[in-house]
């Protein structure tokens, strides 16, 4: 454990605020590949997926999620009690940003991460962005539970992203779920933009293939060190934005979780959407 994320740590908080909540068993993590968003509108393998998971997984207190989309200096909560969608792109249909979805926030939950992990500030005006509200949609369409996410600081080196999350862990005794929102396999200058069924090349495949190996087999140091993990890592993982929520997944992870791939393939080429849960 690194003692910059321990040195003022606090237990108190969450305790106060969950104790109201109907006692819940250790909540599954989640790691989405969410790809384009158009997905908040299609009606295909990737979203039946998250439909059904909705459906069969515990239902959670709250969710938190961390996704590609938010990063910032600094780590931050939304403490905003009143999330709404956020129409973080540009250049797609109008009926995409006619999309509204809006759950109630998690502020009090939110608060006592901030207390827990001192180096984490609120931000009380975020909404949801599209890594969150586009996945989401298709999982809990009614917006009836209680969403707050978690920034990405991007001045941090991902082994202290891994470390971060090890520290957020026992938010999953406290009934929340906490899903990570990237991809994979994410490199925007090699799409094929015009066709979702587009033809995957080689490296991807690859990549998506040493990922999966290296997820079965536990060895999460591996995907932390992935420059380590072949010449496809480069093509892969341009930017770590992507990446990254998968590392938050993994480190909130216990020994010898089972590891479930709930959705495997890809969409405009070389946009792997391989989904998984933990635990
Ligand atoms: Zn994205």
């Amino acid at each position: 454990m690194a003692p910059w994320l321990y040195g003022q740590m606090k237990v108190s908080a969450l305790d106060t605020i969950t104790s109201g909540f109907k006692s819940t068993p250790k909540m599954p993590l989640l790691f989405v590949g969410h790809g384009h968003p158009m997905n908040a509108l299609f009606d295909n393998s990737f979203t039946q997926t998250l439909h059904r998971l909705g459906q069969t997984m515990e239902r959670p207190q709250a969710i938190m999620v961390i996704s590609a989309h938010w990063e910032t200096r600094g780590s931050f909560v939304s403490v905003n009690p009143h999330p709404k969608a956020i129409y973080d792109f540009g250049g797609f249909p109008k009926e995409l940003f006619e999309v509204q979805y809006a759950p109630p926030g998690a502020p009090a939950l939110a608060k006592s991460v901030m207390e827990d992990l001192p180096i984490v500030q609120p931000d009380p005006n975020m909404g949801l962005d599209h890594g969150a509200w586009t996945v989401l949609k298709h999982i809990y369409p009614k917006a009836d539970i209680p969403v707050f996410q978690l920034s990405i600081d991007y001045t941090q080196p991902i082994e202290r992203h891994f470390e971060l999350a090890q520290a957020l862990k026992k938010l999953r005794n406290k009934g929340v779920l906490i899903m990570g929102s990237g991809n994979i396999v994410h490199n925007l200058g090699r799409l094929d933009w015009r066709n979702i069924d587009g033809k995957t090349e080689s490296w991807a495949q690859q990549f998506d293939q040493t990922v999966k190996q290296r997820l079965g087999n536990g060895d999460f140091n591996a995907l932390v060190q992935y420059k380590k993990l072949g010449p496809e890592a480069m093509l892969a993982v341009p930017t770590e934005d992507h990446y990254l929520p998968m590392i938050y997944t993994l480190g909130l992870a216990d020994n010898k979780e089972p590891l479930k791939y709930i959705y495997e393939g890809f969409q405009y080429g070389n946009i792997s959407m391989r989904c998984f849960t933990i635990g």
